[in-house]
């Protein structure tokens, strides 16, 4: 098969590998079709991200035809269209006996602390992988895991329709959860700095957008919530400096999700949260939304094409990703032909 592997910090070659052996009984092989680029594998990439080493293959945005089943497997068959779920987990430990599998003691994502599918075939436990009917195309397929993580966001952050929202961060993750917002009718003001991605935010339902860089961030919060602050805000840039502004500008009782995995502190004094009775939420990967997720996708609910900047053959990944690194004020998402 061909393996896409990360074989020194900036610079991914395709090569030829031995195609992996039959599934054990409770797994399913399956021939990848599509994989979309996350700005994980970016920061993968480039050496940024301290889970990823080189000789890694990346990718877990992943979809694919089931090739070969293990003889236990009953959910899929041969040829059947499947996303993969890239959160592997114990099953044992305390969090996953209830049943909050995506933060297990040792949970792993493929692509980043075990080898992904930037490669022709991958096995995995048939728990993880779920068919999609043949009206998605193959392209949209490869963004139910960031559309994943947006229904994870959903239901860490409580969000109830007609509710006003605050998403700081207009990238593909930020534009995922303003359209699963959207869907369920709440109200969202999309913040970023990039007009391009702004204009994306608007396309795509938002009720408000704000580039934060020219204009008075706060000043926009209130007047979107009417002088009250916002209820809820999402933090999807992950940098320590947003999640003290987003604080600033919180109504009393409201929640505020975070996603991002920077290891710098935030200023938070204590006080704030008290007086508020503030509710700070980690969210992390995604807890068996893939069904979901599903169903979203194929009664149109999201526009998962509408985040696609650009299609690249298995061939070309190296390019892709440093494409997107030349220009990541214009692309969105990359997805990866195979
Ligand atoms: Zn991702
Ligand atoms: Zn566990």
């Amino acid at each position: 098969m061909r393996a896409a592997r990360l074989i020194e910090f900036n610079k991914i070659a395709v090569m030829e590998e031995s195609d992996p052996s039959k599934p054990k009984e409770w797994e399913v092989l399956v021939r990848i079709k599509t994989a979309g680029i996350c700005g994980t594998d970016i920061h993968g990439y480039e050496g940024s991200h301290g889970a990823i080493k080189p000789p890694r293959i990346m990718g877990h945005e992943l979809a694919g035809e089931v090739e070969d089943i293990g003889q236990d497997v009953t959910s899929v068959k041969k040829g059947d269209r499947v996303v993969i779920d890239p959160v592997l987990s114990c099953g044992k430990c305390f969090t996953c006996r209830q049943g909050r599998n995506n933060i297990c003691s040792t949970v792993k994502c493929i692509g980043v602390a075990v080898d992904g599918g930037f490669c022709d075939f991958i096995k995995m436990p048939a728990e993880n992988v779920f068919k999609f009917p043949v009206s998605i195309p193959w392209e949209e397929a490869a963004l139910m895991e960031p559309f994943s993580i947006a229904a994870q966001i959903c239901e860490r952050s409580g969000i109830k329709p007609g509710e006003k929202a605050v998403v700081v961060g207009s990238g593909p993750i930020g534009l995922c959860v303003l359209q699963a917002f959207k869907r369920i009718e709440a109200q969202v003001l999309m913040v970023d700095v990039v007009d391009s991605r702004l204009k994306l935010a608007n396309e795509l339902g938002a009720d408000e957008t704000i580039n934060s860089k020219k204009e008075s961030f706060d000043k926009k919060v209130y007047d979107f919530t009417e002088g009250e602050g916002a209820q809820l805000v999402v933090e999807a840039v992950g940098h320590p400096a947003l999640l003290e502004q987003a604080l600033k500008v919180t109504a009393p009782g409201a929640r505020i999700v975070v996603i991002g995995f920077n290891e710098n502190p935030a200023k938070i004094p204590e006080v704030e949260i008290t007086k508020k009775e503030l509710e700070i939420r980690g969210s992390r990967l995604n807890r068996h939304k893939f069904p979901e997720v599903i169903k979203w996708f194929e009664k149109r609910e999201v526009n998962p094409q509408a985040l696609i900047s650009a299609v690249y053959p298995l061939e070309d990944i190296d390019k892709a990703f440093k494409d997107i690194k030349k220009d990541p004020e214009n692309i969105c998402k990359v997805v990866i032909k195979y």
